[in-house]
């Protein structure tokens, strides 16, 4: 009689921008806005099953088959500055911990652990490609290990050598988080060739929604069945990085070398064919402001206005104000704004109470530039509700005291913890239908497209202060290889 597979699931998730304002602390690991909380063994299963998270999907995957799972520590924090050699360090502990245990009670088949693949930890620039060592060094060579990736992830050869399985999403807005989880356990439960691409994709122009990337998908598809791989993962890559590994980069798995070396070479070639299809599409704060009023003045559904610099998701703060400022210069009236992190207005709000009107110094804690303004307190929340939107649904949010706040005909929503403003019920849990505004502004690049495309009349990509810059060519990076080039070429 066999045995049931011995699977062990931890995670371990950051995305990490060497210019952000604010390191990813071990406080923000432990409970972050919008997300699972840090999950130890006793509650990992429990606490991912419901969530959109890979780990989820590679939970019910693995249930299916009957497997015993054995949790480790899982855990995530949003977008921010590079992970402190204190939360690092604690964080590999707790997993190489739980793994050893792990494998002192029985030997293991498998490792599963949910990845971004884009970590800069203090002292290690390919963070995931160190805890993917130490994870080896603790279980061996002979267990299979196998890691869900964001696309953004900046998938380097160490990770390809170190993990048997990457799995990327396909989406971005990534709404398959849990489909990626399912297809990892399920290669884990059932091998590599590696390329990098010359150069690189900006942010709002890596949308899965939108070409080139459904034409990318498409080729992605029909290459890796053309050439019998059994998975060809592509990732775009998360262009702040200063490290040499940084970019988009394609791996291949399957039964035949030759064949996934031919296929990581296909997907190569149809990038660079497209190249020049990857270029910026995105306007000054001043220009997108009257550029909405005028739009919605003749349509029915709300423009949204994307904020993308300050995106939480991307490693901003979530609280600078130019777009705000350039809102109230222009009165645009009937417009929402979803979110500003300024846990001290949040607070003031409170403390003054519903129906006062009070004067804050509102947001900019992150870039030293916030908005002096007299508002009203419209409406006080404690921040909790639950996501409904495709990339989002089933998370707890917690974003602390939260306060939705009139400035003329503007509304703000005041939190207390960042989140990417990447689901309708942020708005709706303080009163607001989005559906019904004029203009709905988010703090965000593309995840918001999943639950706000399709009540927008139109969208537009706006530029105001923020780390998360539509083109990182404007950056001063040190350590990137020789030859990257920072903006993909107008023409061939
Ligand atoms: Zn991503």
């Amino acid at each position: 009689m066999t045995r049931k597979l011995r699977i062990a699931i931890g995670g371990f998730m950051h995305e990490s921008h060497s210019f952000a304002p604010m390191p990813a602390s071990w406080e923000d690991f432990v409970l972050p806005g919008g997300l699972p909380a840090l999950q130890r063994p006793a509650t990992l299963i429990e606490g991912l099953r419901n969530s959109s998270m890979p780990g989820g999907g590679a939970i019910a995957e693995a249930e299916k088959h009957g497997v015993e799972l054995v949790p480790l520590t899982w855990c995530f924090a949003n977008p921010a500055g590079p992970v402190t050699a204190q939360a690092f360090e604690r964080i590999s502990a707790l997993i190489l911990h739980d793994l050893t245990e792990a494998l002192l009670a029985g030997p293991l088949d498998g490792i599963y652990i949910d990845l971004h693949g884009a970590m800069l930890a203090d002292g290690y620039p390919d963070a995931e490609g160190e805890l993917l060592r130490r994870v080896r060094a603790v279980a061996g060579n002979d267990v299979t290990v196998a890691s869900p990736l964001d696309p953004h992830a900046n998938m380097t050869a160490a990770m390809v050598e170190r993990a048997d399985i990457l799995v990327p999403y396909r989406t971005y807005p990534h709404v398959d988080m849990r489909w990626a989880g399912e297809r990892t356990m399920d290669l884990l439960l059932k091998r590599i060739a590696r390329g990098a691409l010359d150069y690189w994709m900006p942010l709002p122009a890596q949308c899965t929604l939108i070409p080139p990337m459904t034409d990318v998908y498409a080729e992605r598809a029909r290459i890796a069945e053309a050439r019998g791989v059994t998975e060809l993962a592509f990732c775009f890559g998360f262009p702040y990085a200063d490290f040499p590994d940084c970019g988009a980069a394609v791996a291949a798995y399957g039964p035949d070398k030759a064949e996934a070396e031919a296929a990581v070479a296909d997907l190569l070639a149809y990038l660079n064919l497209r190249e020049a299809d990857f270029r910026l599409d995105v306007l000054p704060a001043a220009e997108g402001v009257a550029q909405a009023m005028a739009l919605s003045a003749k349509t029915a559904g709300p423009i949204v206005l994307a904020d993308t610099q300050d995106n939480p998701g991307g490693g901003g703060h979530g609280d600078t104000t130019g777009l705000l400022a350039e809102l109230i210069r222009q009165d645009a009236q009937g417009t929402s704004l979803g979110m500003i992190n300024d846990a001290e207005s949040a607070a003031a709000c409170h403390a003054a109470g519903e129906g006062a009107t009070v004067r804050l110094t509102l947001g900019g804690k992150s870039d030293g530039a916030p908005l002096d303004v007299t508002a009203k307190v419209l409406r006080l929340t404690d921040g909790h509700f639950v996501c409904t939107g495709p990339m989002a649904a089933g998370n707890p949010a917690d974003l602390g005291p939260t306060a939705l706040i009139g400035i003329g005909g503007v509304r703000v929503i005041v939190v207390s913890r960042k989140m990417q403003a990447l689901d309708q019920e942020m708005f709706r849990h303080v009163g607001i239908e989005p559906a019904e505004e004029k203009i709905v502004v988010v703090k965000s690049s593309v995840h918001f497209r999943a639950d706000f495309q399709p009540i927008a009349s139109k969208v537009l990509v706006v530029t105001a202060p923020g780390p998360v810059v539509a083109d990182p060519a404007t950056l001063t990076f040190h350590n990137l290889r020789p030859g990257l080039r920072l903006r993909p070429k107008s023409n061939h």
